[in-house]
């Protein structure tokens, strides 16, 4: 059986994004001294300019802001509305200005944002049984790390963000963040890393190309996260730590396991430590990743076997295929056999999220 192109596809998304409030710090009670270094952002001229620690850290022109900003990017029921005209039923939501969060170089200033983040996500959006708000972590003290960890996962998150990028003298790979990996993995909580999220992001390039450039690289650095991952042996060592690299495409995944075992294999006089399971099995098993356009996903999937492919909207932005998602799943699906379709839009997000999407959206 495959998908009949008269019917509507119906799918969970990996990959959404809210819009918090403005004043969500002010909101949240911070106090002015740490109010001052949390992220903003402001209309200046024809940009909309982002903030962080009183510092320019990104911009945008205000017609890509006016392109994303569909009523429900803002109004959680209005969101439903839009969730259910494009046949999305769950949705993983990330953040949007709190993303840069992670750019903050002030411990307590950072673990009370993420704090506060966390406290409106899980009253707001969390509140709405289909959306499971990623929860962000502070990562300037591994101790501020864990609390924020522990706490998150008492209030029931489903999901947390990973940012692709670490502050200074952290990387994925060091076992300073052993326990976080032991916890999550008994909490069944995936680690989502989506792309182009952390403070140090790459310089971006001007000039011919530029546009394409700058979008490619975005996701380079959450490749980087999971090779450390692999590599140092967090994922080996925790068979039930499940991580996620959301909007950065499927198909680099096999061909990243072959680098790696090539590696294992060619350096293995210098390769420390060894691992339990061969990497392939590793990444297939532990690994998930979500498209919303490519080609290559589907394709690769069933060529390889690696097959924990998601689908992700990226709704509202404009790289997601929000308000055209039924065309897009009609095409993607064409001539694929119902199984892999149910696989890459409902049961691979229920097995990582631990959720169970009704019968009848999942048929
Ligand atoms: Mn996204």
């Amino acid at each position: 059986m495959t998908a009949q192109t008269d019917r509507k596809i119906w799918v969970n998304s990996a990959d959404d994004h809210v819009y918090e409030p403005d004043d969500l710090w002010r909101q949240a009670g911070l106090p002015e001294h740490l109010l001052k270094l949390a992220p903003y952002k402001q209309i200046e001229d024809d940009r909309e300019i982002y903030y962080c620690e009183g510092k320019q850290v990104f911009r945008t022109p205000l017609s890509m802001k006016e392109a994303i900003e569909p009523p429900g990017s803002k109004d959680v029921h209005l969101r439903m509305r839009d969730l259910d005209s494009q046949g999305i039923w769950s949705s993983v939501a990330f953040a949007s200005t709190a993303l840069w969060t992670a750019a903050m170089t002030d411990r307590a200033a950072q673990t009370a944002c993420a704090r506060a983040y966390n406290d409106w996500c899980q009253s707001e959006i969390n509140s709405q049984p289909r959306l499971l708000g990623a929860a962000m972590l502070p990562l300037l003290s591994v101790e501020d790390t864990l609390a924020e960890a522990e706490r998150v996962l008492k209030m029931g998150f489903k999901a947390i963000a990973a940012p692709t990028t670490l502050p200074p003298g952290l990387e994925y790979n060091q076992e300073a963040l052993e326990p976080l990996w032991a916890l999550l993995a008994e909490a069944r909580v995936p680690f989502c890393f989506h792309i182009g999220t952390g403070p140090q992001p790459l310089a971006y390039t001007r000039g011919p190309g530029g546009a394409v450039i700058n979008y490619c690289e975005t996701a380079m650095p959450a490749q980087r996260c999971i090779t450390h991952m692999v590599a140092s042996g967090a994922l080996d060592r925790h068979p039930q730590l499940n991580v996620m690299v959301a909007e950065g495409g499927c198909s680099w995944i096999p061909a990243l396991v072959d680098r790696m075992t090539e590696a294992y294999r060619q350096h293995a006089m210098f390769v420390k430590p060894k691992l339990k399971r061969e990497i392939k099995e590793i990444v297939y098993s532990q690994v998930y990743t979500s498209f919303q356009h490519d080609r290559s996903a589907l394709p690769v999937m069933q060529a390889t076997g690696y097959d924990k492919v998601m689908w992700g909207c990226d709704y509202p932005h404009l790289e997601g295929t929000f308000p055209n998602t039924q065309a897009v799943l009609q095409d993607l699906f064409q001539g694929v056999p119902d199984s892999v379709r149910h696989q890459v839009t409902i049961g691979n997000f229920d097995r990582l999220f631990g959720i169970q999407t009704p019968q009848h959206i999942a048929a």
